[in-house]
């Protein structure tokens, strides 16, 4: 796809997404390019060197480039545990400084493999890229990126390449952006590059109905909506960063997910009413497009709390001014009606400083008790058709109550239906599922 091309013509936009569909197109227009690398696609220096094979072909048919990438295999995951060899309450900036460099090896040495085979790079931070930061540390939102460098190196004919996952505060502090945040580091560049496309090369070659690991019949989709994708991102589907979905589709940037060992087309996420005008059956969708399985998840209930104005706000106050993401929330009533309990589940990691919290707050309401689950998982079901076709709940509970899985909560929107069950058994409530919807027989 070109940014050349004038894009607020409804016809020229279609020309360019089916440009990028067809690789046998066969007019050339000078196109600025970004790409996203995971952890796995630069795991090796063998697979820094594919890579760099990959971005100097596309850099000779004379495109700029803007590649960001992310810390090569589980980098990120070591420097965590070598933190927790040495203390068990890390600082948040020695936390962000020490996560944040897993990037910059694999961004030089991707500077260093293209400059090798001759072409032109340079690696730059997310600082020296201009990408601006809250001040928080650890999981801070991108509000804006300065383009002067990154314009300057592509105008002298060099391959940029950005550290994901980082940024800089306005203290000038390095600053991360939540794990997985790579993606929206991507989409967030492209966005300000006002690229076209934002291709994203992983692991596996698009989005599949469900995760291809738990389910090998698993199908590939050539399109999502950005508002199908953000819920399944959002439900666990570790595939994209939810935010980098978010950002995607505040600016309308088409997300190229695509495989790093492959050439084949991949899965293109876009708005619905893009995908409208590729496919023109949106009357067809079906009513569930993906199933998302939450492992990180725990439960945590509050019993017997009276039952008065003010004690929600209470208890998810206090959870809030701690930073702590709370996600289901379920109320039931006690016969008499003076007393509640309820339950609401949290991301695993935060578990103890949840219990923490509520416990402070049960004793203060005088609430009976608060326990703890973390042997949990939530299972989804994401589909922008389920609002128009009833029946998906209920064909969910008949599907889990035939293999004796227990529900512990549930939520629904218009577009997903989420259940929390227990941890072992949410591998085999995706395959059912699956199955039970048909998802392993839709056409692409
Ligand atoms: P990267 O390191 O490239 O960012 P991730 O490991 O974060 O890659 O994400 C890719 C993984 O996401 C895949 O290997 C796959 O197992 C998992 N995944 C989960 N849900 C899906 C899905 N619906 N479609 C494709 N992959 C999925
Ligand atoms: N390296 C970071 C992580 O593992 C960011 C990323 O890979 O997107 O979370
Ligand atoms: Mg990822």
């Amino acid at each position: 796809m070109s940014q050349f091309v004038v894009k607020d013509s409804g016809l020229v936009t279609k020309i360019l997404v089916s440009k990028h569909i067809n690789p046998c197109y066969n007019f050339k227009v000078m196109s600025l390019i970004v790409h996203k690398y995971g952890g796995t696609s630069v795991g090796t220096p063998e697979k820094i060197k594919n890579v760099a094979q990959r971005i100097k072909k596309i850099k000779d048919q004379e495109n700029e480039l803007v590649v960001i990438v992310s810390a090569m295999g589980h980098t990120t995951d070591e420097l965590i545990d070598l933190m927790h060899k040495v203390t068990k309450n890390p600082d948040s900036r020695e936390y962000d400084m020490l996560v944040s460099t897993g990037e910059q090896v694999s961004a030089a040495l991707l500077a260093m493999a293209l400059q090798e085979m001759g072409c032109p790079a340079i690696s730059l931070t997310g600082g020296q890229a201009g990408v601006e930061t809250e001040d928080i540390y650890r999981k801070a939102r991108i509000k804006n990126v300065r383009l002067d460098r990154i314009k300057k190196e592509l105008k002298d004919n060099k391959v940029v390449v950005v550290t994901g996952f980082q940024g800089i505060d306005s203290k000038g502090d390095i600053i991360t952006i939540g794990r997985g945040g790579s993606d929206t580091s991507a989409v967030a560049i492209a966005a300000a590059l006002k690229a076209d496309v934002c291709d994203i090369y992983t692991d596996v070659d698009g989005v599949y109905t469900t995760d291809p690991r738990i389910v090998p019949e698993a199908r590939k989709l050539k399109y999502i909506s950005y508002e199908e994708m953000l819920e399944l991102a959002s439900l666990g589907a570790q595939v994209l960063h939810p935010r980098s979905v978010e950002c995607a589709s505040i600016y309308n940037m088409v997300i190229h997910l695509r495989s790093s060992l492959k050439e084949d087309e991949g899965t293109y996420i876009m708005s619905a009413s893009q995908i409208i005008k590729e496919v023109g059956k949106m009357e067809k969708q079906e009513a569930v497009r993906g199933i998302a399985l939450d492992e990180n998840i725990a439960k945590i209930g509050i019993l017997k709390v009276p039952d008065k104005p003010g004690t929600a706000a209470k208890l998810f106050g206090a959870l809030a001014s701690e930073k702590i993401n709370v996600d289901m929330i379920v109320q039931s009533i006690h016969s008499g009606g003076t007393q509640a309990d309820m339950a609401f589940t949290v991301e695993k990691p935060d578990i103890k400083r949840a219990v923490e919290v509520t416990q402070r707050v049960a004793d203060m309401l005088g609430a009976e008790k608060v326990i703890s689950d973390g042997d949990v998982s939530k299972v989804s079901l994401v589909g922008i058709g389920m609002v128009s076709q009833p029946g998906t709940a209920s064909k969910m509970f008949k599907t889990l109550s035939e293999e004796k899985i227990n529900i512990q909560m549930i939520t629904t929107s218009e577009i997903k239906i989420s259940c929390v069950i227990k941890a072992n058994e949410g591998k085999k409530a995706v395959q059912i599922l699956h199955k039970a919807f048909g998802l392993d027989k839709i056409a692409q």
